[in-house]
């Protein structure tokens, strides 16, 4: 198929999907992608529930053997504050390894008539009036899209000049087999260490532990030491042992987080999807949930300013909320702390609150004012308790709280505002 309606390149997540949407409007897809050797080693897990409903409107499914269910996260707070719980309303996540779920996308696609697989070839360029040059040759399509991850080709084809993405942590992974989570059915997040530590279960008979090792942390010799000394010390004990050997042993996998404001979305006969419009801190779990969605919003949009236009309005709150967790998990400053503790507080304190903030961690509530009034309530009890402690402290609080709160107008948060930050060479 030399000059298919569609050509996409790279089929993860957002590129399979794409490929089943568009094939389904009656499109011929040609699907690229070079293989294993450009994939990362580490890469998302855990699928929130507005993802899950997009892989059940296309038709996937796992067998129960190979994929876990979530009813939420617990969140345990440092120094010794009781656990939280966040319930995911009436649905529920999915977990399972990353190569489960792009496996079982490429069945999928494999099977529909309307698709042709091209395996082991890459974009090499492509032009906004859908030429693209691949290894395979030339090809001339009505639409080029671009699924090829944080280091898009097509990206960088229509934007030469772009500044690269900022580096913002390193994430340590590791898998214990037969390993039990402190409660069964939830993710949970730890806080005390340097960066997060995320554990849940992955599949029936294995559990998956992430570190996050924010920037710019020691060199990479020095990390297992790192892990086992700054982090390991924050898990549970029943689970120290077997995460001691994982990582003793180098069974770590590796991966580097970055951040790209999910800002541009194709020109003309090139759209973009997934990764490659922009990405986020992996900690609030977005990137494929938010992939899975612009590969829907694709193939039902009449047109490129439609897709853009409903993606940027679904990516707005996920990425303020992944920019509010990245601030108040990674940065130890006296603000983000004061913030965390608010936040925390007003999650004790009512159960509609937690479930407010789950619906918008779980992107089941994408809408800006609810997000807003969460900020605006939780920056207003930092200010009230910081004035009860100490007093002087007060009008400097309240001028930093309105500097960092002016995020919240903006189109794409300043996510490393305040926090450490480099470039990516
Ligand atoms: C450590 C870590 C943990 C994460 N955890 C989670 C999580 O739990 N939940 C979550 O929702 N998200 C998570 N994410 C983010 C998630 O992995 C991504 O958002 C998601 O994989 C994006 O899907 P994608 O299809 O856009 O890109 P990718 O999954 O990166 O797929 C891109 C595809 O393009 C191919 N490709 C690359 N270059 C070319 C080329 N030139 N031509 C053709 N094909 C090409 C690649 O081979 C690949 O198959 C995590 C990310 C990291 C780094």
């Amino acid at each position: 198929m030399k000059n298919p309606d569609v050509l996409i390149a790279g089929a993860g997540p957002a590129g399979c999907a794409s490929a089943l949407g568009l094939a389904e409007q009656g499109a011929t897809v040609l699907l690229m992608d070079p293989g294993p050797a450009r994939q990362p080693s580490l890469s998302g897990e855990w699928i929130h529930p507005a993802g899950v409903a997009v892989l059940q409107r296309l038709g996937v499914e796992f067998d129960g053997a190979s994929c876990a269910h979530h009813q939420g996260f617990i969140v345990h707070p440092p120094d010794g504050e009781l656990p939280i719980t966040l319930e995911h309303p009436g649905s529920s996540a999915l977990s399972m390894p990353h190569l489960t779920l792009t496996a079982a996308l490429l069945k999928m696609t494999a099977a529909h008539r309307g698709i042709t697989q091209l395996s082991g070839h890459r974009l090499l360029s492509a032009t906004e009036h859908g030429l693209a040059q691949t290894t395979d040759g030339h090809y001339r399509s009505a639409l080029v899209v671009g699924a090829d991850g944080r280091s898009s080709a097509v990206r960088r084809a229509l934007r030469p000049a772009e500044t690269p993405p900022v580096k913002l942590s390193r994430t340590a992974g590791i898998v214990l087999p037969l390993a039990t989570l402190p409660t069964e059915g939830y993710g949970h997040v730890i806080l005390g260490a340097p960066g997060p530590i995320l554990l849940f279960r992955l599949t029936p008979d294995r559990i998956r532990i992430t570190f996050d090792i924010p920037v710019p942390g020691p060199p990479q010799p020095a990390l297992i030491r790192h892990l086992l000394e700054e982090y390991l010390p924050h898990l549970p004990g029943a689970l120290r042992p077997a995460a001691r050997i994982a990582l003793t042993s180098r069974m770590v996998q590796w991966a580097s987080n970055t951040y790209r404001p999910r800002d541009f979305h194709g020109r003309r006969r090139c759209a973009l999807v997934g990764d490659a419009v922009g990405h986020n801190h992996p900690l609030a779990a977005h990137g494929l949930s938010l992939a899975l969605l612009d590969a829907e919003q694709l193939a039902q949009a009449p047109h490129l300013g439609a897709y853009r236009r409903r993606s940027r309005s679904t990516s707005w709150a996920p990425a303020h909320v992944s920019a509010v967790l990245g601030r108040l998990f990674l940065t130890p400053d006296a603000l983000s702390t004061g913030l965390r503790r608010s936040l925390f507080a007003e999650w004790h304190g009512s159960p509609l609150r937690t479930q407010q903030a789950m619906r918008q961690l779980a992107l089941l509530d994408t809408r800006r004012w609810p997000l807003a009034a969460t900020f605006a309530r939780t920056a207003g009890r930092t200010l009230t308790d910081s004035g009860e402690s100490d007093l002087p402290a007060l009008p400097r609080r309240a001028r930093e709280l309105l500097a960092w709160g002016g995020w919240l107008g903006r189109t794409h948060p300043p996510y490393t505002e305040g926090a450490p930050r480099d470039h990516v060479s």
